[in-house]
């Protein structure tokens, strides 16, 4: 017979977070950059009770379990309020990527039937321009003070004040499943149309009491964290979450992203820890050699979405901020790894760490990996062979917003990235495998001859991508920004790769380019130069 635990059962609710946040935290703030640079400041008090209110005004209006409402917004107070509110209730806050094409976004509120809206003020002209396709939504709200609105309007727009003003200060949050839907965010659909990754409660709380211990993101009630990630693409790698689980304050940054912007708000609010993918850091880093700025408490930096290459790793090192890497992916809410220290590198020295630190780090409890090879056999965890990442674990999706269809090979999610995995688990990234090289039979990494490029000192951004090769299928090219004042050129660039990897690695040219194009979500756009110089080796032999 199954002898069952005698413990309480409570589901585990987002909005229980927050509740409790502002009953244990009361008077630690929360605070907003907004678009026009203003400081808006409260507590966890204020946000908890607010959030309540918006809660009354959607179940008012008729607002359901399961129904979906869409915000495009900036890091801000009423964003988070959003992001409660909703959930809080059963609904299902939708963040949407206002950087996608217009046509994308009207796709995806038409996928995910979003009954209402929330929008930023700086993005009204947008939702001007996509209301007509999006005829599903009721209602559209601006996330502003109390009406008259612009009269300029061609649309019907209610402002968010006049939405939640004057509602009772007291709502008592309904409890329901915790598997129920909590939030909604769609990949940025670099191939085909965009899908749509559904958290629940249950995943989104343990990944933030997951993240939140002190081998992952290591927060606490004395941290001030700002998160620089979009609160529109993966929930803010789950701060908004785990910031009000340990009561850290929080300091939300707004549009505006620049190293000088993010440096005198950090400075000001007494940062301590930031998460951002890493083209803001290498623009913060930059901005503090260029003012000689120092930072007084800004400690930690956490970096992913993109490898960290060593070279500005080594760079925040020197003014002081300590890098931490970490991987996951829109299906994985996101955070699967962070790289941390293990016991046994418990006293590395720094040159040691540095070496290892450029790996994505070990899986988060509650997360397994594995790397398998192209029969599905599984590799051993040996440093050097590299196969296909899988994971699995309790905030891994299974399937996409309306598909059945599963998403998993045997059991597991395949992530679609090529990595290692070392005999004490830190994983390492070598490539996606839609950017790998494939070079005569062979695989070259993208990833590791951009870092060699980043650290010639006359290398502002680079990207590798394979082009098509009549003779090798494919070979490596270049694609490089170089610094202000710089004249390298080509012949200097490759030759710098000599003593670094083996020949046939070496990238065959390299073209000058005055900026690299970027995802929505600041990524290096691969596809976009793929299609640009995927011909370059073709056309160039087709030419001597
Ligand atoms: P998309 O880039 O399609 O929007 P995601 O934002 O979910 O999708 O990005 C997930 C992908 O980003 C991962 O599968 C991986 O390729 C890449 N990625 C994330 N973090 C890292 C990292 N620290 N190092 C290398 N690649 C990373």
């Amino acid at each position: 017979m199954q002898l069952f635990g005698q413990m309480m059962y409570q589901p585990m609710l987002l909005s229980s977070l927050l509740e409790r946040a502002a009953r244990q935290y009361s008077g630690v703030e929360i605070v907003s950059r907004d678009a026009e640079g203003d400081i808006h400041r409260y507590t966890y008090r204020d946000c908890h009770t607010r959030s309540g209110q918006l809660a009354q005004a959607l179940q008012a209006y008729g607002i359901k379990v399961g129904d979906r409402i869409g915000t495009l917004a900036w890091n801000g107070y009423r964003h988070m309020e959003t992001y409660y509110g909703v959930s809080g209730i059963g609904g299902v806050c939708h963040t949407i990527n206002p950087r996608l094409f217009p046509d994308q976004i009207a796709y995806i509120i038409n996928h995910a039937q979003d009954r209402m809206v929330f929008f930023d003020a700086s993005f009204a002209a947008l939702v001007e321009q996509i209301a007509g396709q999006c005829p599903r939504v009721e209602r559209w709200v601006m996330l502003c003070e109390k009406a008259p609105l612009p009269p300029s309007f061609s649309i019907s727009v209610e402002s968010y004040e006049d939405l939640i003003g004057g509602l009772d200060e007291n709502f008592e949050w309904p409890h329901f499943d915790e598997r129920l839907a909590a939030v909604l965010c769609y990949t940025s659909g670099t191939t085909g149309d965009p899908k749509g990754v559904l958290y629940s409660h249950r995943s989104l709380t343990l990944m933030a009491f997951s993240s939140a211990l002190p081998d992952s993101l290591g927060l606490s009630a004395v941290e001030t964290v700002a998160p620089v990630v979009p609160m529109f693409h993966v929930n803010a790698w789950g701060l908004p979450f785990s910031a009000p689980l340990v009561g850290a304050k929080l300091v939300f940054p707004g549009a505006k992203l620049d190293g000088e912007s993010l440096h005198s708000l950090f400075e000001q609010e007494g940062v301590t820890l930031s998460a951002a993918v890493p083209t803001v850091w290498l623009g913060f880093v930059d901005y503090m050699r260029r003012s000689g700025k120092a930072t007084q408490t800004f400690k930690r930096a956490i970096v992913g979405g993109a490898a960290c290459p060593p070279q500005l790793a080594a760079s925040m090192r020197e003014v002081g901020v300590k890098a931490v890497h970490a991987w996951g992916m829109t299906e994985m809410s996101p955070l699967g790894t962070v790289c941390s220290r293990s016991h046994e590198l418990a006293h590395a020295g720094e040159d040691e760490w540095a070496r290892v630190s450029t790996k994505q780090g070990r899986a988060l409890p509650g997360v397994e990996l594995k790397i398998v090879g192209p029969d599905e056999t599984e590799l051993p965890w040996d440093g050097t062979s590299a196969g296909e990442l899988m994971a699995r674990g309790h905030w891994v999706a299974d399937s996409y917003f309306g598909s059945d269809k599963s998403t998993l090979r045997d059991g597991w999610f395949p992530t679609g990235d090529i990595a290692t995995i070392d005999p004490d688990g830190y994983m390492h990234i070598t490539d996606r495998s839609k950017d790998v090289i494939k070079s005569g039979g062979e695989w070259i990494s993208s990833i590791e001859l951009e870092n060699i490029a980043l650290s010639h000192p006359d290398v502002e951004s680079a990207a590798c991508i394979g082009c098509a090769h009549p003779k090798w299928d494919e070979r490596p090219l270049l694609v490089v920004v170089r610094r202000e004042g710089s004249s390298l050129d080509a012949w200097q660039l490759l030759s710098f790769y000599s003593d670094k990897v083996a020949k046939w690695c070496i990238p065959d040219d390299v073209v000058f380019v005055p900026s690299l194009p970027l995802t929505a979500t600041g990524k290096l756009q691969k596809v976009a130069l793929r299609q640009k110089y995927g011909n370059h080796f073709v056309d160039s032999l087709g030419r001597t």
